[in-house]
């Protein structure tokens, strides 16, 4: 599988995304770490470097996602999938509000659970 992430696929990434992380929504220039091109399924699940795989992250939710495609949701313990940047509408799965990110669906819940969306340090990132 081809690793490599052309100059041009890069650009389209976060054009697309409108230079904010396609996970919590903070912009890029609204924080000191770089954000990160995101394979959404990771290479490890035989995920591409193409555009339809790939998302615009912030280093915070990047790195928290790494390789999980979901995680398990209690009290049902049922696997849920991860919020996807390509199949999903943000809106229909979160809503923000004086920064933290709330849960409209059970992908937002598991979303902010795995990519800890509202760590308390990154709430006042996004409120500041
Ligand atoms: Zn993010």
């Amino acid at each position: 599988m081809n690793r490599y992430i052309s100059e041009t696929i890069r650009k389209n990434v976060i054009k697309r995304a409108n230079h904010c992380c396609e996970y919590c929504q903070i912009s890029d220039d609204d924080i000191y770490f770089p954000h990160q091109i995101d394979h959404i399924i990771s290479r490890k699940h035989d995920g591409g470097s193409t555009l339809e795989n790939l998302a615009y992250a912030c280093f915070a939710c990047n790195n928290a996602k790494g390789s999980d495609i979901g995680t398990i949701l209690l009290p049902d313990k049922v696997f849920i999938r991860l919020f996807n940047p390509r199949e999903d509408i943000w809106q229909d799965h979160f809503e923000i509000e004086n920064g933290v990110i709330y849960a409209k669906t059970h992908i937002g819940q598991a979303t902010i659970k795995v990519l800890s969306l509202n760590d308390i340090n990154r709430v006042i990132e996004r409120i500041t």
